[in-house]
């Protein structure tokens, strides 16, 4: 009798672990772009959410496959005016980059999804040329079955090869070339509008011999579409890992020591790329919460406000241009010794700016966007009065308490009270 408890115990626990196994996976995200036949399409990123909680709808989606199907979907938006915006399979980047301009008139979302078919390995020359829309996890792999290795890559492995060099993405390390993707582009291929007699749209096959190549890098999105990319590869290795744990006093000075010594550590090298970073860099994360209720600040929100603020306007810290809130790209064009020769380039491949967007005319362009009500609680503006705050919350903008110049959205009981009271006095 006792064994068959036993028994019983024993199998109640296999198929729990075994249910657990089943029902407990990791799933990725739902499709970016989801199409209604009646009311059109609606882009989200791979959060769900944007930074400024408005959906972004637009008209049409196409989902080519091959390259040449990239260069039609280009020709039409270019022969008819229409706004485009590429956007990948799982689309990672949280600020708008991707959502067109809809004041324009007509838009169109070009998905990259499927243009995955392909990844060319030529181990002789330690190189892989694989098309755009294929995943980092898939690239990998197959590159580690030749015996190669990318040299540099970001954490995050469902990111596509066209996104992540688009935005800059990085892995870590001032050895060698750097630990930014960018630096180990050889080649690419970019897909941008064209005149009448050729198409209305053509393909650029850019290398280093091309000034253009600099721009089409870290292009945002905004220079045209990239259908495939050469990256530099080297032998496999093994990366040894230690974790190192000390407290912060001096982290300032260690990290210098730390990044020339050990080859990853977070840590970045100066880009040859006009929109990459232009000095040897140390990457800090912060990573909040918002409330689902947009007039709920987060927690110590002053305080994060205004090491915001210390990094990027005191500091001059760059912002990752895939990650940070609106208000830290706040003069950004003058971070970047190169910014205007982008914009050359930009000129010169889209002069019907057919790529641009919100996004690219506010933070690129300096296109002043309405401070509206609350703006600062989601990063979207610096407070300069107080309803860019939450005074119903009782936060209000006020200077910062070491960086003065700060102006940050502080809580302040004794108005809440007085708010309260006001309050009180109306309604009685
Ligand atoms: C969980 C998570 C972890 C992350 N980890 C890291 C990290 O370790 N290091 C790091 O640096 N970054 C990291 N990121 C940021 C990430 O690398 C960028 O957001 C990257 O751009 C995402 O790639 P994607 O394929 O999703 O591109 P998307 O977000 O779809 O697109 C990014 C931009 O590039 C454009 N674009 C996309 N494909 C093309 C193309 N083929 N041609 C031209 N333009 C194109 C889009 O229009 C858009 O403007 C992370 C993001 C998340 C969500």
């Amino acid at each position: 009798m006792h064994s068959f408890w036993w028994l019983l115990g024993v199998l109640h626990h296999v198929i729990w672990v075994a249910t657990m196994l089943l029902t407990v996976q990791a799933m990725p995200p739902p499709p970016p772009i989801r199409c209604e036949a009646s009311t059109g399409c609606n882009l989200s990123n791979s959060y769900g959410i944007w930074g400024d909680r408005k959906d972004c709808h637009v008209p049409s989606a196409a989902h080519p496959q091959t390259e040449e199907d990239l260069r039609l979907a280009v020709a039409f938006a270019s022969k008819n005016k229409v706004k485009i915006k590429v956007v990948s399979k799982f689309s990672h980047t949280i600020p708008k980059l991707a959502c067109p301009d809809m004041s324009f008139g007509d838009a169109m979302l070009i998905s990259t999804a499927n243009v995955n078919s392909t990844i060319e390995i030529d181990a002789a020359n330690l190189a892989v040329t694989v098309d755009a829309g294929v995943g980092l996890r898939q690239l990998i792999d197959k590159v580690e079955e030749a015996g190669l290795s990318l040299v540099a890559a970001p954490y995050w492995e469902g990111v596509s090869v066209g996104g992540l060099i688009s935005t800059g993405a990085h892995g870590s390390s001032w050895w060698g070339r750097g630990g930014a993707v960018h630096d180990h582009v050889i080649g690419l291929n970019l897909v941008v509008p064209a005149n009448r007699s050729e198409g209305y749209a053509k393909i650029l096959r850019l290398d280093s011999k091309d000034e253009i190549f600099k721009a089409a890098k870290v292009s945002l999105g905004l220079l045209g579409i990239i259908s495939k990319v050469k990256l530099r590869l080297e032998a496999a290795f093994k990366r040894s890992i230690t974790y190192n744990f000390t407290d912060d006093a001096q982290i300032e000075d260690i990290y210098m020591e730390h990044a020339k010594k050990y080859e990853f550590g977070d840590i970045t090298w100066v880009s040859d790329a006009y929109l990459g970073q232009q000095e040897n860099s140390v990457v800090v994360d912060f990573n909040y919460y918002r409330a689902d209720d947009a007039w709920t600040p987060r927690f110590n929100e002053d305080v994060w406000e205004e090491v915001e603020q210390l990094a990027f306007f005191k500091h001059g810290a760059k912002p990752h241009w895939a990650k940070n809130r609106n208000a830290a790209f706040l003069d950004v064009q003058k971070k970047y010794p190169n910014f205007n020769k982008f914009l050359g380039v930009k000129r010169l491949l889209d002069p019907q700016n057919i790529l641009s967007s919100e996004w690219s005319d506010e933070i690129l362009f300096g296109k002043a966007g309405a401070k509206a009500d609350g703006c600062a609680l989601e990063g979207l503006c610096i407070c300069s009065e107080d309803r860019h705050c939450s005074p119903v919350k009782g936060y209000y903008c006020q200077p910062g308490l070491i960086y003065k110049e700060a102006r940050v959205c502080r809580y302040s009981s004794s108005s809440v009270e007085s708010e309260s009271d006001k309050t009180n006095l109306i309604l009685d």
